[in-house]
């Protein structure tokens, strides 16, 4: 973590000609004298767009500004409704909407195409205070599918609905319905067609089954977003949102909607939201592990997320990030790929944004 904050502040450093960068130490929030600022509660904000390959020399410079333009202002977006006295919850929802509104991330417009051409997304929300929990797997049609998993978790008995029937249920509760080609982006369509040729020729034709569990195949998912939050009244939450893998098949569902695995928030501990190999996600119960390292054997956070992610998931073989707030207000940022997309917003309004690793 400590190498991670150097990077940080090396970044914000070498980038001062540039505007969103100078915001990596965010000086616009007017500085709170020191007596006063122990009045307000404490609160905060964290943010991912993904985690995998993302090097700088694959990056133009004008794409690495407009990724650090949209994490800006969703997490801006968040750190105002917590400022402002809102709800952990419903910081966690909008910043997501914002990220699920551009095409820049797998996530709501920026879904990843599957297999046959089309796109399933999956979404999940936790909140801290109840232990309340919404999801939704493999819809089409959902906007915004984070919304939906909100409704499904204050509107419903259930915790996770799939394709046809979430989508209805989203009728029922007046969320906003697209046709499927809203969800068409040339870049994502090209994706999968850089992906299907590499399949044509890197693999047996008759062994479609190992293309799917494949190296290169795995990082055919950038981008899935989430978002944790701790609010003024000390409430947890965590969102995650995602268009899953790129040439996913049978209707495959990651972790991104798996509660404990994708998502988790606890008043108690922490709230995570993870990215990466959802297969490897699943199987380490990612978010919920972290969270009860922290509350069974006593870790910090930064000590909880390192296991996790430094040590449990790549001894299965799977690669990705979290990102999580503790009660406290404390925040990680793990991840053991290249790169990952991420933003964190503190109490004071200071703000640091980051791209690739070390
Ligand atoms: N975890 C997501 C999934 O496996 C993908 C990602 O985070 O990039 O569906």
């Amino acid at each position: 973590m400590k190498k991670l904050l150097l990077v940080f502040a090396l970044f914000g450093t070498l980038a001062c000609n540039n505007s969103a960068e100078e915001n990596s130490v965010n000086s616009e929030t007017p500085e709170v004298a020191s007596e006063e600022k122990d009045t307000i509660p404490n609160f905060g904000i964290v943010i991912h767009g993904g985690a995998g390959t993302i090097l700088k020399e694959n990056m133009s410079d004008s794409l690495e500004q407009q990724y650090k333009a949209k994490l800006e202002e969703a997490i801006k977006t968040g750190h105002e409704i917590l400022a402002n006295g809102g709800t952990a919850l419903e910081a966690v929802q909008r910043t997501i909407n914002v990220m699920e509104n551009s095409p820049l991330f797998n996530a709501g417009k920026g879904a990843v195409f599957t297999n046959e051409g089309t796109n399933e997304l999956d979404a999940s929300i936790m909140d801290g205070a109840t232990l309340n929990a919404g999801a939704v797997a493999g819809v089409t049609t959902i906007k915004n599918p984070i919304n939906l998993a909100y409704e499904v978790m204050v509107n419903s008995e259930h915790v996770l609905l799939a394709g046809k029937g979430a989508e209805k249920f989203a009728e029922e509760q007046g969320i906003e319905i697209v046709d499927p080609q809203y969800f068409y982006t040339e870049e994502r369509y090209k994706s999968l067609q850089r992906i299907r040729e590499q399949e044509k020729t890197q693999l047996d034709h008759d062994d479609q089954k190992t293309a799917f569990l494949d190296p290169y195949i795995k990082d055919s998912k950038f981008g899935t977003v989430g978002c944790a939050a701790l609010d003024k009244n000390g409430n947890l939450a965590a969102g995650t949102s995602t268009g899953g893998m790129t040439n996913k098949r049978y209707n495959r569902i990651g972790d991104a909607p798996i509660i404990g695995a994708g998502t988790y928030a606890n008043n108690k501990t922490v709230a995570v939201s993870s990215t990466g190999w959802g297969e490897f996600f699943i199987r380490g119960m990612v978010a919920y592990d972290i969270s009860a390292l922290m509350e069974y054997k006593g870790l910090s956070l930064e000590e909880a997320a390192r296991e996790v992610i430094q040590k449990k998931i790549p001894a299965l073989g799977g690669d990705g990030g979290i990102i999580a707030i503790d009660h406290e207000g404390n925040v990680a940022m793990e991840f053991n790929t290249a790169g990952m997309y991420r933003a964190k917003m503190n109490r004071d309004g200071e703000l640091e944004i980051g791209i690739y690793g070390e």
